[in-house]
C-alpha cells in the first residue's frame, strides 16, 4: 500500500465490518478494511459450493483425529468437511477458559458472515425497553424507532424474506416473498392459535433472496435455489454475505482498501493529541508491526475480539484499556440459552411432502413477560419449530430391490422444536487478559468467564412445560425433551462488554455506539449489546452499524469527530 492514512478503518470484515465499509465508501471516505484473515472472495474461494457427497474424501465427515485436536468447534453443527475451512481450529487459536465456553470463530474476509444461518427478526420496543423496565443492566439509550428506519435500510439491501403479521412482539420490516410452512407446521399453527390468545406462529424471516429485486442483481446476486448449503458458499449469492454484497458495492465505489492477514493489536492513542489516531497490526504471516491512521475507527472484530482490542489499547490516559476509566470493559457479557429442545412426531399425512430444502423455521415471538412482569424468571425466550418427513435412506433392508423401494419412500413425520433464550448481562459474566499467556502475533489471549444462572435453568423448565404443552396440544404424540447442556457460546451470539447506555460511568458507548472517551471510535459488532433480546441479532447489528456511520459522517462534516 502507497500510504497508512486513510480517512477511516475499520476492524474486521464480517457481518457489520462489511456494512461498515459499504456505508462509509459510500460516503466517500477512503476506507481501510483490517482483516486478521486471508482473503476469501466470491465465488473464487468457495471451494466446496458444488461438490457432491462422493467428491469429499469423508463423505462430510469430520476425521477423529480434527475432533481430538478441535473440540470445541466441532461442537458447531455447520463444522463439516465441506465447511471447514471457514471456521477457526482451537489448536491454532488459543484462548482460556475460566469456565467452559465455546467459542466458534470465523477468520477471513467474511468473518463468520459465510458460515452464519442466516435468521433475522427485527427487535420490539418491548427488548429496547427491558433493561430499563425491569431493572438490569442498564436502560438502552435508544428505542425500536430510533432503529427501525435503519432496519428497513439495510433489509431492503440484504433481502429478507418474511411475512407481514403486524405483530409488536417480532415487527415486519422490507420483506421479499416469505418461505412456506408445510402441511404438519400449518397445522400446528392452527392449533396452538386456537389454544392460546397470547401466543404467535410465523414463519421465519432470513435473508434469503427468494425473490430478487434490481437492487440483488446489481451486487451480482440471484436467486437460493432452497440448497440449503450455504455454509460453503453460495454459487448463485442467494444468501445474504460480506463477500457477495457489501464488500464488492463497497469496493466499487473506488473508496475501498482491504489488507487481509493483519491481525489488530490495539488502536494507537496519543497522549499529546488525546485521542485516537489509528490502529497497530501484526501482519499474521510475517509478523511485521505495522501503523495505519485515520480519522475515524471502527470496530467490527466480533464482539468478544472487540472487547480483546480494546483491552489491549494501553496508554497513559487509559491504563486499563481505552475509554475505560469506569472500569466496566469486558464485563455484561451475555449470551443466549440454547440448551433446550423436544423432539415428537406427528401421525397422519402420509400422502403430503414439501419442496426443497428451505432455509427458515417456524417461529414464535416471546410470549413471557412481554408487556408486563409475570412470570418467576426475567424477560423470556423465542421458540422455533419445524416438522419434515424422515425415513429415505434408514429402510431396515439390506439390499436389493425392497432396498431401492424402501428408500425411495419417505417415512412418518417428526416435529422438532427448539428455544433461544435471554439471558442477564451481569458484572461476573466477563472477560480479561491473561497477564502471562499470549498469542503468535504477541497478542495476549483471551480469558472468558461467563455461565449460566438461575434464571437460564427456569427459562429452560418453562420452555418444556410449554413446549409440552403446546405439542400436546397440536396433536403431537411420544413427546422428548432433549437438554444438549451446552457451554455458553455454542449459540454464537456472544455479545456486550463493551456496553451502549447514557452515562460514562456505567457504559462505554453512546446511543451512537461512539466510545464516550474516544469519539472518534465506534462499536458496532455485538460487543455495543446492552442486552440480549430473544432474535437472533445480527439483523440489528447491521442496522446499528448503518446508523452510526450516518452519524458519524455528519459529525465528522461537522467538524465534531477529527
Ligand atoms: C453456524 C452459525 C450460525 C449462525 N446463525 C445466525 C443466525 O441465524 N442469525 C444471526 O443473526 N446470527 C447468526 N450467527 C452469528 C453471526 O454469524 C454473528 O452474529 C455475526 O457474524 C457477527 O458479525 P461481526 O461482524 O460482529 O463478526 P464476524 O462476522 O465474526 O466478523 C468479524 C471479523 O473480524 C475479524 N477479526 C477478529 N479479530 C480481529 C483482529 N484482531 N484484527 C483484525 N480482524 C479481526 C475476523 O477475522 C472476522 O472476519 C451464526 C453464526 C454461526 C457460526
Amino acid at each position: 500500500m502507497k500510504s497508512n492514512q486513510f480517512d477511516a478503518i475499520v476492524v474486521g470484515s464480517g457481518i457489520s465490518g462489511g456494512w461498515a465499509a459499504k456505508e462509509l465508501c459510500e460516503k466517500g471516505l477512503k476506507t481501510l478494511v483490517l482483516e486478521r484473515g486471508r482473503d476469501v472472495k466470491h465465488l473464487k474461494d468457495y471451494p466446496t459450493m458444488t461438490a457432491a457427497p462422493w467428491e469429499m474424501p469423508h463423505r462430510n465427515r469430520i476425521p477423529l483425529a480434527d475432533k481430538l485436536e478441535n473440540p470445541v468447534v466441532n461442537r458447531c453443527y455447520a463444522y463439516k468437511e465441506d465447511t471447514a475451512h471457514f471456521f477457526v481450529k482451537d489448536s491454532e487459536h488459543p484462548y482460556i477458559q475460566d469456565k467452559p465456553f465455546d467459542w466458534v470463530r470465523g477468520y477471513q474476509v467474511g468473518g463468520k458472515s459465510l458460515i452464519w444461518a442466516r435468521q433475522t427478526q427485527r427487535w420490539s420496543k418491548y427488548d429496547f425497553e427491558g433493561p430499563g423496565r425491569d431493572g438490569f443492566a442498564v436502560d438502552w439509550p435508544i428505542r425500536y424507532e430510533d432503529v427501525a428506519p435503519w432496519y428497513s435500510y439495510v433489509e431492503r439491501f440484504v433481502g429478507i424474506s418474511g411475512s407481514y403479521e403486524g405483530l409488536d412482539t417480532l415487527p415486519d420490516g422490507e420483506f421479499l416473498k416469505a418461505w412456506e410452512m408445510n402441511c404438519v407446521e400449518k397445522e400446528i399453527q392452527k392449533r396452538i392459535k386456537a389454544s392460546y390468545n397470547d401466543r404467535d406462529v410465523i414463519i421465519g424471516r432470513c435473508a434469503h433472496l427468494t425473490e430478487p429485486k434490481d437492487v440483488h442483481l446489481a451486487q451480482g446476486r440471484g436467486q437460493c435455489m432452497a440448497r440449503n448449503q450455504c455454509y460453503r458458499g453460495c454459487p448463485f449469492g442467494g444468501y445474504f454475505s460480506s463477500n457477495s454484497s457489501t464488500l464488492p458495492t463497497a469496493a466499487k465505489t473506488g473508496n475501498l482498501t482491504v489488507r487481509p492477514d493483519s491481525v489488530v493489536h490495539s488502536l494507537i492513542y496519543d497522549d499529546q493529541k488525546g485521542k485516537v489516531t489509528g490502529v497497530r497490526i501484526v501482519d499474521r504471516t510475517t509478523k511485521e508491526s505495522l501503523e495505519y491512521f485515520a480519522d475515524v475507527i471502527f470496530l467490527n472484530a466480533s464482539a468478544l475480539n472487540t472487547n480483546l482490542i480494546l483491552l489491549n489499547s494501553i496508554s497513559k490516559r487509559f491504563p486499563n484499556g481505552l475509554g475505560n476509566d469506569s472500569g466496566i470493559l469486558g464485563k455484561y457479557v451475555a449470551f443466549h440459552n440454547y440448551r433446550g429442545s423436544i423432539n415428537a412426531n406427528y401421525e397422519g399425512f402420509m400422502d403430503e411432502y414439501y419442496f426443497g430444502r428451505r432455509p427458515t423455521a417456524v417461529m414464535m415471538p416471546n410470549f413471557r413477560n412481554v408487556k408486563k412482569q409475570e412470570m418467576d424468571f426475567m424477560r423470556g425466550y423465542m421458540t422455533f419449530y419445524t416438522a419434515g418427513r424422515a425415513g429415505f435412506g434408514y429402510a431396515d433392508v439390506p439390499f436389493g430391490q425392497d432396498f431401492k423401494e424402501a428408500n425411495s419412500t419417505p417415512g412418518p413425520w417428526s416435529v422438532y422444536m427448539m428455544m433461544q433464550g435471554e439471558t442477564i448481562p451481569k458484572e461476573s459474566n466477563h472477560v480479561t487478559l491473561s497477564p502471562d499467556q499470549k498469542d503468535e502475533w504477541g497478542i495476549p489471549l483471551l480469558q472468558i468467564s461467563v455461565d449460566y444462572d438461575e434464571n437460564d435453568e427456569k427459562i429452560l423448565t418453562d420452555f418444556y412445560e410449554q413446549g409440552e404443552e403446546m405439542l400436546t396440544k397440536a396433536g403431537c404424540i411420544n413427546i422428548r425433551r432433549g437438554d444438549s447442556k451446552q457451554s455458553p457460546g455454542l449459540d454464537i451470539h456472544e455479545m456486550g462488554g463493551v456496553r451502549m447506555g447514557r452515562d460514562p460511568e456505567t457504559s462505554l458507548l453512546n446511543g451512537f455506539n461512539q466510545m464516550h472517551l474516544a469519539p472518534n471510535v465506534f462499536v458496532t459488532d455485538g460487543a455495543c449489546m446492552t442486552s440480549t433480546g430473544t432474535q437472533n441479532p445480527s439483523i440489528t447489528y447491521m442496522a446499528l452499524t448503518a446508523r452510526a456511520v450516518d452519524y458519524a459522517v455528519k459529525e465528522m462534516k461537522k467538524g465534531n469527530i477529527s
